[in-house]
Order: C-alpha cells, then sequence, then structure tokens
C-alpha cells in the first residue's frame, strides 16, 4: 500500500500514488509542441504509466507552464493515440489493449513480409538510409538508454518498409496500429536489460531482409514479431492500478 504522497506532481498520478515523480520544470521556450515532448517521453518511458490520470493543475505547475499551452499538448498527445480524453474526467495515458496487441502481431506477421517483399527493390537504392538510419538512431538511444528515442527509432526501422512499399493501403494499415503499437513497445523495451541486444536483434534482421529470400524474412518476422506476454500484461496492469 501506498504512503500518502505531498508531491504536486504525485497528486496528478493518481492511480500511482506510490511512486513521488516529478517530470521537472521545463526551462526552454514553451510551444505545445516542446510540453508534448517531455509528456511523451516520459509516457514512453514509464514514469507516466499506462492509465494514470493527467490532471492539468498540478501537471502545469509541475513543468512551470500554463494550462493552455499544457491543454494543446495533451491535444497533440491525444491525436497521436497517446493520451485519451474522457468527457467530465480528463485526460489519461493511453492503456495498453493486449487483444488489441494480439490483432496487430497477427496482422504485423503477414504483412510485414509482404511490406518488405515489395521494398526489396527500393533497399539497394538511396532510399536504403531510411532503415540505416533507424539502426543507427536505434543504437544511439541504447548507448544513452534512452527509452523514448529508441521507441521511436524502432517504429521508424519497421514503418520503412511499409513505405517503401509504395503500397498506400498498406501504410495506411500501419498508421491505424501506430499508437498501439508505440505503447507496446514502451512496455517491451522497458523488459529488456540491454538495449543493445534490440539493436543486434535489428541487424540480425536487416542481414536476412538483404539476403532476400522470402521465406526466411518471412520465418524470421514470425519470431521477431511478438505480441505482450501474459507477464507483461500483468506489468503493466500493476504499474498502471499500483495504488
Ligand atoms: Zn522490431
Amino acid at each position: 500500500m501506498s504512503e500518502p504522497s505531498t508531491g504536486a506532481f504525485a497528486a496528478t498520478l493518481s492511480r500511482n500514488a506510490s511512486k513521488d515523480v516529478s517530470l521537472g520544470r521545463i526551462e526552454q521556450r514553451t510551444t505545445p509542441g516542446s510540453v508534448a515532448h517531455v509528456l511523451r517521453n516520459a509516457i514512453l518511458d514509464g514514469t507516466l504509466p499506462a492509465g494514470s490520470q493527467l490532471r492539468e493543475i498540478p501537471l502545469a505547475a509541475d513543468l512551470g507552464v500554463s494550462r493552455a499551452p499544457l491543454r494543446e499538448a495533451l491535444g497533440i498527445l491525444a491525436d497521436e493515440g497517446l493520451v485519451v480524453k474522457y468527457p467530465y474526467k480528463g485526460a489519461f495515458v493511453a492503456e495498453m489493449d493486449a487483444n488489441g496487441m494480439a490483432e496487430i502481431a497477427s496482422l504485423r506477421k503477414r504483412l510485414e513480409p509482404f511490406a518488405i517483399e515489395l521494398a526489396l527493390p527500393r533497399l539497394t537504392g538511396t532510399s536504403r538510409i531510411k532503415v540505416t538510419r533507424a539502426l543507427e538512431d536505434m543504437a544511439i538511444g541504447a548507448d544513452n538508454n534512452d527509452l523514448a528515442g529508441t521507441i521511436k527509432a524502432h517504429m521508424a526501422f519497421h514503418r520503412a518498409f511499409y513505405e517503401l512499399a509504395n503500397h498506400t493501403l498498406l501504410l495506411d494499415l500501419w498508421n491505424s496500429w501506430e499508437a498501439q503499437l508505440q505503447m507496446f513497445f514502451s512496455a517491451d523495451h522497458r523488459a529488456f536489460s540491454d538495449l543493445h541486444d534490440l539493436v543486434a536483434d535489428h541487424e540480425r534482421l536487416l542481414t536476412i531482409i538483404d539476403r532476400g529470400d522470402l521465406d526466411e524474412i518471412t520465418q524470421e518476422i514470425a519470431v521477431h514479431v511478438h505480441s505482450p506476454s501474459a507477464a507483461e500484461i500483468a506489468a503493466e496492469a500493476a504499474a498502471s492500478s499500483n495504488a
């Protein structure tokens, strides 16, 4: 059971009251974009757990910003699917939906080999930089133990194949699950004791993709793409209702 906490920000984490965390004041010029950036990182690295309430007054005080840019920032994050707003209740960090994640994984296992197949001819050209830059960014994120940075790069790595496939509907499908996938990556990356293992997984995947054997690619994607394990679902549930 949690201790009563006095920190202003702790009050915003009503479902996670045992953690007395603060995001720190934003020192640079505060635009809705810069506020959204701080909150996005806090959501993706787990400082703001899934399901926690984002109360405007204490949150604005904690960040040292006024409520207008904060409200706009929450709107940006709601558009991205990281925050959910309920009438009369306010804003909450989105929760990972285990069934939804399993459905996304089942589609990715089928569709990602197809996206890669369509993208293969463009992987030898200048467009390859989309994939290699994402891998480099993932490595930089791992070097700095930067969870939000590695999640962004991980998303960019897989998204690159959907973009290079030149298939509008396929890219629309990726866009439709991007927010949920980010929430899953957020939980999944925290399970890595060393994020460099994640980088190594993707270097290996790219080596297999470059060999161009579609059966081998399909097999590797079937292993690579997974949905939350029972343990991850339990850990998320505990983190978001730790009161
Ligand atoms: Zn991956």
